[in-house]
């Protein structure tokens, strides 16, 4: 039978079979507004169009999908083996592009944080939600006291879970 419908409605559909509050970035805004965080989505406003917004905590949440964002050293990010210099020009101007957007976040005040779909497999997820949780409880710290500033390591803003790493 032929397949009518286009790759948005198709994709929509699957979700809403799956449930669309299973995708990533659903998992980390009800773990962060069960722990009381409070926060806007994609909010259009600010570059790249960050997936969540904390304002409180001058952060913004990307959850960035690991082939589409080049995630490097992840065993989801594997090119393709056909038009391969296709895809891999497009994921570097992907990566280009992530880059400018944190830079132009950064000159207007905001931490980035960047979490990866790998990270948020269950097996890495309870760690990943904890370690975004200690991360946002830093950049909080150092935006409002100078004090701890002194000697404080810098703010790792990646939190840096690689898929499969215990
Ligand atoms: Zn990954």
């Amino acid at each position: 039978m032929a397949d009518k419908m286009t790759k948005e409605q198709r994709h929509r559909c699957m979700s809403r079979i799956k449930g669309w509050d299973t995708k990533p970035e659903m998992l980390v805004r009800r773990y962060l507004h069960s722990r009381g965080y409070r926060y806007r989505v994609n909010m259009r406003r600010l570059p790249g169009t960050p997936d969540i917004v904390l304002r409180k905590y001058k952060t913004v949440i990307f959850i960035n999908g690991c082939f589409w964002h080049g995630h490097g050293g992840c065993r989801y990010f594997v090119l393709p083996k056909s038009n391969t210099q296709y895809w891999q020009e497009k994921i570097e101007r992907n990566k280009e592009r992530d880059i400018e957007k944190r830079i132009q976040l950064r000159l207007l005040g905001w931490h980035t944080i960047i979490v990866w779909e790998c990270e948020l497999k269950p097996k890495n997820r309870h760690t990943t939600l904890l370690a975004l949780e200690q991360t946002l409880n830093k950049i909080f710290l150092l935006n409002n006291s100078v004090e701890v500033t002194a000697g404080y390591p810098v703010v790792e803003e990646s939190i840096g879970i690689v898929a499969g790493k215990e």
